[in-house]
C-alpha cells in the first residue's frame, strides 16, 4: 500500500517526443536536466530515445557521466559548467561541452589534453538573454581560438548555439532579432573556417512554434514531459506527472475551527477535514497555503490554512471523506483533476517548477 506518489507515465513522454520529432526534419535532443525536470533523468531519457530523440541536453557535467555510467550512448551535451570541474572525465565518457568564452576554451583545450582526444565543443553565442553565451562582440575572439585550437587537433566545434528569451510569447519582437543576430554569429563562424555540424538554438516554444528556428537541431524539454511552454495552448502534448496521496486521517470539526500554523484557514461551517500527507518538504509549495487545488472523492477542492513540511489538510464540507481516499493534486486533467498549469496559476509560478519541484524528494516516483 502506498502513501504518497508521484506517477510518470513513460508512454506519455514517448507520445510527446515524437509528436515533436513529426514536426520537424531536424535532430532533437530531448532536455533531460534537473532529474528530468522532476520526472526522473534516466527514465526520461531512455523513453526519449525509444522514441527517437537523437541527443540528450543536461546542464552538469554530473548529470552528463551519470547518463554515461547508466549505460546511455546517445550523443549528450552538458551546458552549465563552472572552471575546474574535471571536464576530461567528460571528453573521456565522450560528452559534449558548451563553451562561451576565452577562459572555458582554455579549460577544455586542457582537458583535452589530459584525456588524450579532443573536447567535442558546442559554442555558445548569447543573442540576447544575457545569460550563458559570448557576447556578440566577444564572439569574434572566440572563433578565431577556436578555430586555430581545432588546425592544432586539440579540440573539435561541432556545434554553434543559443538560447531565447521570448519564445513562449510567440510572436514577440526578441525572438525575431535573436534570430537575426544568431544568423550573423553563423556568418561570422563560416568566416573563422568552422564548419560546425550543429546549429541549435529552439527550446519547446520555439519547436512548436517557429521552424525557422530549428536549423539542425532542437531542445525541447518542457514538451517532452507534455507541459506546454505557451500559456492556453496544448499542443496536443500528454502530461506525464500525477501527484498524488491517500488521506492518512479524516475527522469532523465545529464551525470556527482554526486550522493548521497560524490558523490562516477557519471552518466556515461545520466540516470535514481531510489531511493529506505531502508538505513543502515533498515538493508542494507553501504557497499553495489556502490556495492550492486538489482533487478529493470527486471534487476539486483547495487547501486549507498553511502547507507544512510533510502535510497539509484540506476542508471536504459535509461531504464524505475516508482514511485512504485519494488526493490528487496534479496530473494530466483527463480525470478531471488540475493539472501543473493549475498550480503554476494558483501559486504565481510556472509549470516547471511545478513539476520540478517533486524531483529528488522522498516521495516514491512510479513508472507506468
Ligand atoms: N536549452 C537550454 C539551454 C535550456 O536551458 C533549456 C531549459 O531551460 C532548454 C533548452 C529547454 O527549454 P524548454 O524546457 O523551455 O523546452
Amino acid at each position: 500500500m502506498w502513501q504518497a506518489e508521484v506517477r510518470v507515465d513513460l508512454d506519455a513522454i514517448r507520445a510527446n517526443v515524437s509528436r515533436l520529432r513529426s514536426g520537424t526534419t531536424a535532430e532533437l535532443m530531448a532536455v533531460v536536466k534537473a532529474d528530468g525536470y522532476g520526472h526522473g533523468m534516466l527514465p526520461a531519457a531512455r523513453a526519449a530515445l525509444d522514441a527517437g530523440a537523437d541527443w540528450l541536453g543536461v546542464c552538469t557535467l554530473d548529470e552528463a557521466l551519470t547518463l554515461r555510467r547508466a549505460g546511455v550512448t546517445a550523443p549528450v551535451l552538458a551546458w552549465l559548467l563552472a572552471p575546474g570541474l574535471p571536464l576530461h572525465e567528460g571528453v573521456t565518457a565522450g560528452v559534449d561541452l558548451a563553451a562561451a568564452s576565452l577562459p572555458q576554451l582554455d579549460e577544455m583545450i586542457e582537458a583535452s589534453r589530459l584525456a588524450g582526444r579532443p573536447a567535442r565543443l558546442h559554442l555558445k553565442i548569447d543573442t540576447g538573454l544575457s545569460r550563458g553565451g559570448a557576447t556578440v562582440a566577444d564572439w569574434p575572439a572566440l572563433l578565431d581560438a577556436a578555430a586555430k585550437a581545432q588546425a592544432d587537433g586539440l579540440i573539435e566545434v561541432v556545434g554553434v548555439w543559443s538560447h531565447f528569451v521570448y519564445a513562449d510569447m510567440p510572436g514577440h519582437p526578441t525572438t525575431d532579432r535573436q534570430l537575426a543576430v544568431f544568423h550573423e554569429g553563423l556568418a561570422m563562424v563560416e568566416r573563422a573556417g568552422l564548419r560546425p555540424r550543429w546549429r541549435h538554438l529552439a527550446n519547446s516554444a520555439a519547436t512548436l512554434t517557429r521552424p525557422d528556428t530549428h536549423f539542425d537541431l532542437v531542445r525541447p524539454g518542457l514538451a517532452i514531459y507534455g507541459l506546454s511552454p505557451v500559456a492556453g495552448e496544448t499542443y496536443g502534448l500528454k502530461p506525464a506527472m500525477t501527484a498524488r496521496a491517500r488521506v492518512m486521517l479524516t475527522k469532523r470539526v465545529p464551525a470556527g475551527t482554526g486550522v493548521s500554523y497560524g490558523h490562516t484557514y477557519t471552518t466556515p461551517a461545520d466540516a470535514n477535514l481531510a489531511v493529506v500527507p505531502l508538505g513543502y518538504a515533498d515538493g508542494v509549495p507553501r504557497h499553495a497555503s489556502n490556495s492550492g487545488p486538489v482533487q478529493l472523492a470527486g471534487k476539486r477542492r483547495t487547501i486549507s490554512g498553511r502547507v507544512c513540511m510533510d502535510q497539509f489538510v484540506l476542508d471536504c464540507g459535509d461531504d464524505p471523506v475516508a482514511d485512504g481516499d485519494v488526493a490528487t493534486l496534479f496530473g494530466s486533467g483527463v480525470d478531471g483533476e488540475p493539472t501543473a498549469d493549475d498550480w503554476a496559476e494558483a501559486v504565481g509560478t510556472i509549470n516547471y517548477e511545478i513539476v520540478t519541484r517533486f524531483g529528488g524528494t522522498r516521495v516514491p516516483r512510479v513508472y507506468d
